[in-house]
């Protein structure tokens, strides 16, 4: 993955227990995220969202579905799964 990181507190992914301490933007581009930007959790592609502390957090049922129905969240979401496809276990 390209990109330069954006680092913020240790989190644990909600759903695979994966420990994040920064994020890459998808494009690869140097992006401060914003509150409500989406994260994506880099081994199993779950969908987080920044809070205002700039921390990915699980997002509410509006905010997921929202997130969902977003090109550019499934585009990256994609992305990922390929990665891990081409990537060693
Ligand atoms: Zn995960």
């Amino acid at each position: 993955m390209r990109g330069r990181s954006f680092f913020h507190d240790e989190i644990k992914c909600a759903s695979c227990g994966y420990t994040m301490d920064s994020s890459i933007h998808h494009e690869g581009n140097d992006v401060v995220p914003s509150p409500g930007d989406v994260a994506l959790c880099f081994r199993c592609a779950t969908i987080h969202v920044f809070n205002a502390d700039g921390v990915p957090e699980i997002p509410s049922k509006e905010k997921l579905a929202e997130a969902q129905a977003d090109q550019e969240v499934q585009k990256a979401i994609n992305r990922l799964k390929d990665f891990w496809k081409r990537a060693p276990h």
